[in-house]
């Protein structure tokens, strides 16, 4: 048996093909699925009968299981969800006026290694199925009151989501086919922390999200120290793929930059950042350190932040300081490791 859930919109069409059943079912059966939440086949009234049973024989309907809420002091809720397999997974809703972003994971920890991250203390334990991707966010949005449903996605929980490559693009394809989930694709930023090889193919799909990039250094040997993947795709590999990388004409490229304390927040490295990203379309997320038990790294001050963002404002970049969210719950960036917690 399968989840329908996830199950891709051109897989179902061929199975519909096979069984002789009208593409236009496809809509129908999604309509139910995902914009009416029916889990059971035998409630979908306007199929056949026939056609409810071949799909009950061959389907099931199920999203991840809440295991744990934890609201944090700033309104952010984290969602621990326990998959079919056992493994235990994050997501973030956010609100922010009217909107409620939903951070998602794609993998149970991550093989990046990241040295201010969390998750990457876990090592890679496994990969998402798309219906687990976007299961958390119908899970989320089934769980919250209507007002309060996700308008945003940002694929920056635990894992990498382009070493998870097939299994994300199934998921952000259904999350903004007009037939499927219906999220417009301006609210959908894939972060990654640059698999360069995995960005060019990226960039030849049919989908056009937002694109993030975790740069967090401007120099290799900084880079390399705190994110390992840069040893294989060095920062001017990452920035070389970028400037070819087919942007639509009114989007830009985010930046991340984890800022941590003597490592990477020098007045220095504020120029040399200005200077690297100076042919790209682009926006800055300047992030001051999220501390984790157990991290041996330290937020910057806010004076020394401050000063960070100035040279890159004084430079005409959109700089800005990204409030972290949630940290109270270890639900901000790089502090998701799936575990049950209370406040
Ligand atoms: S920052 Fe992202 S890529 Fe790096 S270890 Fe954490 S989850 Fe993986």
């Amino acid at each position: 048996m399968i989840n329908l859930i996830g199950y891709s919109e051109q897989k179902l069409k061929q199975l519909f093909a096979d069984w002789g059943v009208p593409s236009y079912r496809v809509n129908q059966v999604f309509s139910w699925v995902y914009h009416r939440g029916t889990k059971q086949f035998n409630d979908m009234t306007n199929l056949s009968k026939d056609l409810r049973a071949r799909l009950a024989d061959h389907f099931y309907i199920a999203l991840p299981r809440i295991a744990h809420k934890t609201q944090s002091r700033d309104g952010s809720i984290k969602y621990l969800f326990e998959l079919e397999n056992g493994s235990q997974v994050e997501s973030v809703w956010m609100p922010d006026g009217a909107r409620k972003t939903l951070c998602i994971s794609s993998q149970v920890g991550c093989r990046l290694a990241c040295s201010f991250c969390l998750t990457g203390t876990l090592g890679l334990k496994s990969n998402l199925t798309a219906g687990e991707i976007i299961g958390q966010y119908l899970a989320v949005n089934e769980d919250l009151p209507e007002a309060d449903h996700a308008t945003n996605v940002v694929m920056m929980g635990m894992g990498e989501p382009l070493d998870n490559y097939d299994a994300v693009c199934d998921a952000l394809r259904l999350m903004v086919s007009p037939e499927a989930m219906r999220i417009s694709n301006r609210k959908v930023t894939l972060s990654t922390a640059g698999l360069v090889d995995r960005i060019r193919q990226f960039a030849q799909e049919d989908i056009h999200i937002n694109l993030a990039i975790s740069l967090n250094a401007t120099e290799d040997s900084t880079r390399d120290a705190i994110m390992p993947i840069n040893k294989r795709y060095p920062i001017k590999t990452l920035i070389d793929c970028l400037k070819k990388y087919p942007l639509k004409p009114t989007r830009r490229i985010t930046f991340e930059y984890v800022l941590l304390k003597g490592i990477n927040d020098s007045d220095e490295d504020a120029v040399r950042l200005g200077k690297l990203l100076s042919t790209l379309r682009c926006k800055i997320n300047l992030i001051p350190f999220n501390g984790f038990e157990g991290s041996c790294y330290e937020a910057p001050s806010e004076e020394r932040v401050k000063s960070f963002q100035n040279h890159l404002i004084s430079k005409k970049y959109s700089a800005f300081i990204r409030k972290s969210r949630g940290t109270d719950i270890l639900g901000a960036c790089g502090q998701l490791a799936a575990q049950a917690m209370t406040c």
